[in-house]
């Protein structure tokens, strides 16, 4: 287990068990060196211990890069509680959490994360503070979803030319929270759309409401356009599918789209220009973060502006050093984090 969390230059893994309520917890605290760690909780069924584990750390990592690119003044955390078969009452599960929470005195705060929900950290909230997201603050995806079209603006300036999205084709794989959202931004800046999705009802709405062109979900990444936004799982470009791709830039949210580092270097030298997935998506974590301190509205809408220019300034270096933007942004945030 050390081996793992030096590896990671993780800070502390917390685990918890609490058998009244079936509560299996993992809080992995990667860096606070900026601020308290902020990460989701993730309610997933997983196969073992290890891989929950493993996921907490990684995961956790990444929140650290994303949030010292984002300029919150936050560390990167995550939690994980792995999903019990049967869960008697979900409500005092998840009391059972805050507390856990609480035990860390604010050195970890959570938010919503996949198999979560607001109505979760409302239960949690009933025991600490250190809590985002909850029914009031609200679900961050709308905000994801606005920092990742302005992502896509900067990145067709900077591999295009211009950024008037006018008559761009985007192709959006995943209709989901976010995707769904961005598509309607897209739309209304008058880009051509073709869409996939693994749930069809999505794709449909798509095509009725935004007069999107529908694509097989097998078929989306080969599928010629100006711009490909991945906002579905993580993973999509691997060293089979980055062969196929026919478009001049990647720009979505998806976390962990590149399924390993080397293939940021394959799109480099396609002459694919590739958002780096932190940096364009990290829209949501700027809202919960600055929600959770008191921040305006407005202070929220002028930080999420940081999203663009922190973009265009990596598509600046990349440029000029001939290295992916990927490598940039990593080189970038562990400037700020180890110094
Ligand atoms: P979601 O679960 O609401 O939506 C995902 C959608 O993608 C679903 O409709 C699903 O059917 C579809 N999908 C999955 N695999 C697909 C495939 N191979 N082809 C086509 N469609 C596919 O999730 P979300 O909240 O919209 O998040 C989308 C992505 O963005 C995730 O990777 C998430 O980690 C990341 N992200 C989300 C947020 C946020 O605020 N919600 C913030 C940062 C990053």
């Amino acid at each position: 287990m050390f081996a793992t969390m030096e590896a990671a230059r993780l800070e502390a893994l917390h685990l918890t068990q609490d058998p009244v309520t079936g509560l299996k917890a993992i809080i992995a605290i990667h860096n606070t060196r900026l601020g308290p760690a902020l990460g989701g909780c993730r309610y997933l069924v997983y196969p073992d211990e290890q891989s929950a584990i493993r996921d907490a750390v990684r995961l956790a990592q990444g929140m650290s890069y994303k949030a010292a690119l984002a300029g919150v003044a936050q560390g990167g955390g995550k939690a994980v509680i792995i999903r019990p078969v049967h869960v008697a009452n979900r409500g005092a599960l998840f009391e059972a959490f805050g507390r856990f929470i609480e035990t860390l005195n604010g050195r970890y705060i959570t938010a919503v994360d996949s198999g979560s929900s607001s109505a979760d950290m409302d239960c949690i909230a009933q025991h600490t503070q250190h809590v985002t997201s909850t029914t009031s603050e609200g679900d961050p995806s709308p905000h994801t979803a606005m920092g990742v079209f302005a992502g896509i603006r900067a990145t067709a300036l900077a591999r295009l030319g211009g950024d008037d999205l006018q008559g761009l084709r985007v192709a959006v794989q995943g209709l989901g929270h976010v995707g769904y959202a961005l598509a309607e931004q897209l739309h209304a800046a008058g880009v051509e759309l073709l869409v996939s999705d693994l749930d069809r009802g999505r794709v449909q709405l798509a095509v009725e409401q935004l007069g999107a062109h529908p694509v097989a979900s097998d078929a989306l990444l080969a599928t010629p356009c100006d711009i490909l936004a991945p906002c579905g799982l993580g993973g999509v470009l691997n060293s089979e599918t980055v062969g196929q791709l026919r478009c001049s830039a990647v720009a979505g949210a998806a976390n962990n789209q590149l399924a390993s580092a080397d293939i940021a270097d394959t799109l480099q030298a396609r002459g694919i220009l590739y958002a780096p997935d932190y940096v364009i998506n990290s829209g949501g974590l700027i809202y919960v973060a600055l929600r959770h301190r008191g921040e305006s509205p407005a202070a929220i809408t002028t930080h999420m502006a940081r999203i663009s220019q922190r973009l265009t300034e990596i598509y600046g270096h990349a440029q000029a050093d001939k290295r992916s933007p990927a490598r940039v942004a990593d080189a970038l945030a562990e400037r700020l984090l180890y110094g």
